[in-house]
């Protein structure tokens, strides 16, 4: 963990609040979300993706994809070039299946371009 951008989270970060019913914290910033992993989804383009979520605060990105060719719609898995503006940093933190079973990704990314800006 490198980079300004993590300093920038630390600064928004709250305690975890009691968890509500079907609600989850995000993991960037510790808002917890009112709405549960099955019921809210997210539009990356033109495609909806069921079972990852927006953070209501950061608007950091969690949840699962489905499989490695559905993870470009949402973060492309390639360095972004060039300057990002930090209001255009999210957080991602997906998990994805490959044909080597299972992974998690993690990291920022530019909204602007869906390219990693940092990892971890
Ligand atoms: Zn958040």
């Amino acid at each position: 963990m490198t980079s300004k951008n993590w300093v920038a989270a630390s600064k928004v970060a709250q305690p975890a609040a009691v968890e509500p019913e079907g609600g989850f914290p995000c993991r960037a910033c510790a808002h917890v979300n009112p709405y549960s992993h099955t019921d809210k989804g997210y539009w990356a383009g033109n495609r909806f993706y069921p079972h990852v979520f927006a953070c209501q605060r950061c608007g950091g990105v969690q949840g699962e994809v489905g499989y490695l060719g559905d993870l470009s719609g949402v973060v492309k898995q390639e360095w972004d070039q060039g300057e990002c503006a930090e209001s255009d940093q999210r957080y991602f933190d997906l998990n994805y299946i490959s044909s080597q079973g299972e992974h998690r990704t993690h990291g920022w990314f530019n909204i602007k371009t869906r390219r990693i800006t940092q990892t971890g």
